[in-house]
């Protein structure tokens, strides 16, 4: 189990990151997470208060109550935190690395002062608005647009898709404005800005996605993000958070994976513990594999960017593999659990399920893959 022993390789610090995530989601999360997800709810408010104490949201960033951890810290922690469910480490991720930040990112002073410190301490609760009904993938489309009017901004358009949309204190706005793509912060409560869960979702439902509608929504002037300027604004976000991906999926996977291991061994069907078969051994094989090289990329990422020199394409690369190699290792323990495999008394088929919401979301497979074939040949293939 875990042959190559990675963990060995993290700092103290590191250590301790993982031993207090771990504490907690095994006392707090674990146990009731399979009734989260089979009722399609998360205790959001409760939640963000604990993860808040374990100064968990936005931990990678300087100041303002944030912790100030480094990369591989912030990694180890999305690990542990989606060994439970990749919605809770959905929601840690938007709150901290989307969220919080594009404040502290691209916000004035005031706006810092006044969002991170509650954000931190999970008082407050942000999302983040990119993606459109019509605009996906291609996020530069977009037709939720900001117009001036004397000092203020009025805003019209919609987001889809947007994690934490609902409970949000504060939802970080990407919009098109005369000067290009702008980021405004829009309070909950603001005229004409209203919000509808997404129901019916079969994937990621200890979580919470919603649509945001904008109508004629009044905002001061002082709601523009001031160094937010383009697409690349928005980008330099999801690069975070994507990040954090790519340790986060090796923990869904590895859940699966410890789960196959002991069931194989208690499991008996002609006569022997189904772990004495061949083609066991040979899927629990494949997935020690599969996540000890999603371990290697994830510590080399996570190393390269805290010597400050990691690249968006790397990103693409860990993001990409990892979530193929979690999958993979998912349906693959899926199987091995038989019948059991297809229910929430087991943690399988619900990572295996989220694990599709993630290999969508933060960019797709697709467009990871174009990404890296751009980097490769030096063609950008996305416009066909
Ligand atoms: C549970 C969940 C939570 C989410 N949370 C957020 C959030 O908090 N904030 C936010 O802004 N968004 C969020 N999203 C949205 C997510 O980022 C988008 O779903 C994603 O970017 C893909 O967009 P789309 O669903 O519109 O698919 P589309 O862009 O319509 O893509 C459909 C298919 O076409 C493929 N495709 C598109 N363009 C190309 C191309 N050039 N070449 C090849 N194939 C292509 C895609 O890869 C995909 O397979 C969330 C999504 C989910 C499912």
């Amino acid at each position: 189990m875990h042959v190559l022993r990675l963990d060995d390789q993290l700092s103290d610090e590191e250590r301790m990151v993982r031993d207090s995530v771990r504490a907690f989601r095994t006392g707090s999360v674990d146990p009731y997470v399979a009734d989260w997800f089979e009722s399609g709810t998360l205790p959001v408010r409760d939640l963000a208060r604990e993860i808040g104490k374990l100064g968990l949201f936005g931990m990678h960033l300087q100041g303002y109550g944030c912790a100030g951890l480094n990369a591989v810290s912030y990694g180890i922690a999305c690990r542990e935190l989606e060994a439970a469910d990749s919605g809770l480490r959905s929601f840690v991720s938007v709150q901290g690395s989307l969220a919080m930040a594009a404040i502290h990112k691209y916000g004035s002073e005031e706006q810092k002062q006044r969002w991170l410190p509650g954000m931190a301490a999970g008082e407050l609760i942000g999302c983040f608005g990119l993606t459109e009904p019509d605009h996906g993938s291609d996020p530069g489309s977009m037709r939720t647009y900001a117009r001036r009017d004397g000092q203020d901004w009025v805003l019209n358009g919609a987001k889809m898709w947007i994690t934490n949309g609902s409970v949000a204190d504060v939802a970080v706005v990407w919009a098109r404005t005369e000067e290009g793509i702008n980021g405004f912060l829009v309070p909950a409560g603001t005229r004409g800005f209203s919000r509808t869960d997404i129901t019916k979702k079969l994937s990621l439902r200890a979580s919470v996605t919603s649509e945001l509608a904008f109508d004629e929504v009044r905002l001061p002037p002082d709601a523009i993000l001031p160094a937010a300027k383009g697409l690349k604004a928005p980008l330099g976000c999801l690069s975070e958070a994507r990040f954090g991906i790519i340790f986060g999926a090796i923990g869904a996977g590895r859940t699966c994976y410890e789960t196959a291991v002991e069931y194989a061994k208690s499991r008996e069907q002609f006569g022997r513990p189904i772990a004495a078969f061949q083609m066991t051994q040979e899927k629990l094989a494949h997935m020690e594999l599969a996540l000890g090289q999603a371990g290697l990329t994830a510590l080399h990422i996570g190393r390269l960017k805290d010597a400050g020199k990691v690249t968006s394409q790397q990103i693409s690369f860990g993001k990409l593999a990892n979530v193929r190699a979690a999958l993979d290792v998912a349906r693959s323990a899926r199987t091995i659990l038989g019948a059991n495999g297809v229910t929430l008394e087991y943690p399988v088929i619900r990572h295996a399920n989220n694990l599709e919401s993630v290999l969508t979301y933060e960019g797709t497979e697709e467009i990871h893959t174009l990404v890296l074939g751009e980097a490769i040949t030096g063609i950008a293939a996305y416009r066909g």
